[in-house]
């Protein structure tokens, strides 16, 4: 089969993922094969690919956005049938037997395995998951629209919920890419006031299509003090300039699992009030199976770009440069 893998962590431009022949994976206890029809392209797989985030494994293939039919069933494994369609999503696979796990705080597994950087993912004919942690999709969603959801969708879902506004609040969104727009329709539905701040036209442009409260450059001040708070750009830089956007007790969620250097933060003007700075770190399979029933609910609906499996280099590459709104896909 045809697959992707990251050859050498580099600039996206100097053509970091390679193609590669592989044998067919053959199914192993407990996991299902999944032929591929749609990999979403997360920014995570950038960060692999450019290698902010250290390989876990030489010449790992990236996605973990993952929807396709499930085409060969392992020893033991009973949850799906052939023929299914399934969704592989970031967290492959847990121990179960950690003192995070066993508090029902799977994200924070000490020995977690994650999809497209332990063990190969979706940017290939087929990949393989532990059929614990796949997925059931909501009917009534295209493979393409369903993708996004996997990762962007849940992390975002996670994100709001850790930004805690209270109802009818304000939200402030710091980035507008594939994750923060599944987010802000989920807010704007739950009767939040949204406000975005993010670069680039393309994004500016999608968050006033989704009908959000305001828009303005990241830079800027938000135009209201917020009770909550989501960092989705990957910049440090932001965290100061979010926190002092928070009104008092507010709380600034950083979705990303990658962020720049956070500058010296003052503390009177950036964290005193009881303001709260926190990380969001991946997702428990609860958090994924709540986030695809009210998306399916509420009608949140990604805009993708989709690309040929083929152009994977070029997806990585436009999302690097900022030149679509939404989220890509891969299309096999
Ligand atoms: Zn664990
Ligand atoms: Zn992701």
């Amino acid at each position: 089969m045809r697959a992707w893998v990251v050859g050498t962590p580099g600039p996206v431009d100097s053509g970091p993922l390679r193609p590669v022949e592989r044998p067919v994976p053959a199914p192993g206890p407990g996991q299902v094969r999944v032929r591929v029809s749609c990999c979403g392209v997360c920014r995570t797989d950038l960060h692999l690919a450019e290698g902010d985030l250290v390989p876990r494994r030489a010449q790992v293939t990236p996605g973990h956005e993952v929807v396709g039919s499930v085409d060969a069933v392992g020893p033991g494994a009973h949850r799906f049938a052939p023929g299914e369609r399934v969704g592989v999503a970031w967290l492959g696979r847990t121990d179960g037997s950690c003192r995070f796990c066993r508090r029902g705080d799977e994200n924070l597994c000490t020995d977690p395995v994650f999809t497209g950087w332990d063990v190969d993912g979706g940017y290939a004919d087929a990949c393989l998951v532990d059929e614990r942690f796949a997925y059931r999709l909501p009917e009534g969603l295209t493979d393409e629209q369903a993708a996004p959801l996997l990762c962007a969708g849940i992390i975002g879902y996670r994100a709001l919920r850790c930004a805690d506004v209270p109802p009818g609040g304000r939200l402030g969104i710091y980035g507008f890419g594939g994750s923060a727009h599944l987010t802000a329709q989920l807010a704007l539905a739950q009767g939040l006031e949204v406000h975005v701040l993010t670069r680039g036209e393309h994004n500016r442009e999608l968050a006033r299509s989704l009908g959000v409260d305001s828009v303005t450059g990241a830079a800027g001040d938000s135009p209201v003090p917020l009770d909550g708070a989501i960092l989705f750009a990957p910049a440090g830089e932001l965290v100061p300039v979010a926190l002092r956007s928070l009104d008092r007790g507010g709380t600034l969620a950083v979705a990303g699992i990658w962020l720049s250097d956070v500058p010296r933060l003052d503390y009177a003007a950036e964290l005193f009030q009881e303001r709260r700075l926190r990380s969001v770190t991946a997702n428990t399979r609860h958090d994924g199976e709540q986030f695809l029933r009210l998306a399916a609910r509420l009608g949140v609906r990604a805009t993708t770009v989709a690309y040929p499996m083929d152009a994977a280099p070029d997806a990585l590459a436009d999302l690097a440069h900022g030149r679509f709104g939404g989220a890509a896909v891969l299309l096999n």
